[in-house]
């Protein structure tokens, strides 16, 4: 059965040293590249204990973003490797990495791909994300052709040349760029670079005098991948030999591709002749995501998480509903809501409800904070319970207004940034210790009455998200 198969794998794991190199490569490509190269990759290895290991980290931000934002997760890598660790510890050590170490963490970096290879900096750009794959590019009306393309260009190089994809931010652009790079890089020299970083290498190539290497780098590459183009607004000098490496490229036969938030003729800054080479190609732009593309992109992203963190994820049909109908900015704030409610879901290991949703996605529900009034949830309140608000004000205590005035202090107390005496003043001018007092009560009958439970979750819903309410 696969379970005697697993535990017979972590047994004679156990026996060996945990080897932190793998714990890596599984946090590099669960997490991403971007997340590990900016915390993860800080984390060393100490000790193992019984049940929990012990890693240090350089400094105090770190350990607490790790904390707060990752734990979880790499817990959860760990525990492929040591089903027995329940916990992990951090120590601060501050790090001074010797020279000779540094170059040898490059090194490291350097990976046998065919990834173009030049000392210090430029590599740090240049990296393929595994993650961002033709495969886990979900497809729809508004980014279907520049999927394509991107995808023949992929399977044959300088068909269109230079490709040009333009579209609004969190569109996809980087994703499709990427698993281009991504297709390619086996049998290419690729060079994957944002056009700031261009800029960059160039200036600084310039002040090292190192431009002849700047020069021969760029154009000894098979395909020259240049993200976010709209950002190139440097001097004549380095337009000029952009102008000269584009050309050189394309006349080699090289492959060229770009994004930009616009398309070439809209780009300032930018000499027209560079502009008007931009445009020779295929130019593609991707459109916002319509509510058929949202809505298979939440479907694939969950089920990508659930296999992932195997079974233990819970997202309800109305909750994946829910995100593709009211996140409809972009993409990467699809993405980001879900990977929120994958977060909830798994810290308080419960299906978040529709209520639980829209509190942790508020920020992106554009249901601010400010129009949640204490005026609002007294009305919504006493709507709820059939009383009036004349009641809920009074000072009468029979039990069918004190109950209701309490749970309109709760969610007073939890969805506003109200002070107690704030809160106070506006139930007719209670004391404070009377408002700790209803809070309490609500909280303690919230432990042990599930009606009260289903209550506060109907209320918060209407409150936190009125639409249908119109009051
Ligand atoms: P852009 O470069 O246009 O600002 P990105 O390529 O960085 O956008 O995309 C933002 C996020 O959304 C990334 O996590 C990316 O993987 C994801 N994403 C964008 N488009 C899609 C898509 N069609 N299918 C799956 N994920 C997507
Ligand atoms: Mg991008």
């Amino acid at each position: 059965m696969n379970n005697t198969f697993t535990n017979k794998k972590i047994n004679s794991l156990k026996a060996e040293n945990l080897d932190w190199s793998l714990i890596q490569a599984q946090m590099k490509s669960k997490l991403g590249l971007d997340i590990y190269e900016s915390w993860l990759k800080k984390i060393n290895f100490v000790e193992e204990f019984n049940n929990y290991i012990l890693l240090s980290v350089p400094t105090r931000f770190i350990r607490d973003w790790v904390t707060s934002r990752y734990l979880d997760q790499i817990l959860q890598i760990v525990k492929t490797y040591r089903r027995d660790i329940i916990r992990i510890e951090f120590k601060i050590v501050e790090q001074n990495l010797s020279l000779v170490e540094k170059e040898k963490n490059l090194e490291q970096l350097s990976t046998n791909e065919n990834i173009s290879f030049i000392k210090d900096s430029f590599l740090q750009y240049n990296r393929i994300d595994p993650n961002k794959k033709f495969e886990n590019f979900v497809t729809g009306s508004s980014n279907k052709l520049a999927f394509e393309a991107s995808l023949k260009v992929s399977e044959n190089i300088s068909q269109y040349n230079p490709l040009y994809i333009y579209g609004g931010v969190g569109m996809g652009k980087t994703h499709l760029l990427n698993s281009i790079g991504f297709e390619l890089k086996n049998n290419n020299k690729i060079m994957f670079i944002s056009a700031e970083r261009f800029m960059y290498q160039f200036v600084k190539s310039i002040k090292a005098n190192e431009m002849v290497k700047f020069k021969e780098y760029f154009r000894n590459t098979d395909v020259l991948i240049i993200d976010d183009i709209q950002f190139m607004n440097g001097k004549e000098a380095m337009q000029e030999e952009f102008f000269h490496t584009f050309n050189a490229l394309i006349d080699k036969g090289s492959q060229i591709v770009l994004s930009a938030d616009r398309p070439p003729n809209k780009l300032s800054r930018i000499q027209e002749r560079i502009k008007s080479r931009f445009s020779g190609g295929l130019v593609v732009d991707i459109q916002k995501p319509d509510s058929e593309l949202r809505k298979k992109i939440v479907e694939k992203k969950t089920e990508e998480l659930k296999s992932f963190h195997a079974g233990e994820l819970k997202i309800s049909k109305d909750t994946q509903d829910f995100i593709s109908k009211e996140i409809t900015s972009n993409i990467r704030e699809l993405v980001g809501a879900i990977n929120r409610i994958v977060s909830f879901s798994r810290i308080y290991n419960k299906t978040p409800n529709l209520a639980e949703v829209k509190i942790v996605l508020k920020d992106l529900l554009n249901l601010s904070e400010n129009k949640v009034t204490i005026d609002l949830i007294q009305t919504l309140v006493c709507k709820f319970f059939k009383i009036s608000k004349n009641e809920m004000l009074s000072s009468r205590r029979s039990r069918y207004l004190v109950r209701p005035r309490q749970t309109a202090i709760y969610l007073a107390k939890i969805l506003t940034s109200k002070s107690l005496p704030e809160i106070g003043r506006e139930f007719s001018n209670r004391d404070h210790t009377t408002i700790i007092h209803s809070v309490k009560t609500i909280e303690k009958l919230k432990e042990k009455d599930d009606l009260m439970v289903d209550n506060i979750n109907k209320l918060k819903n209407q409150i936190l998200y009125n639409k249908e309410n119109e009051i």
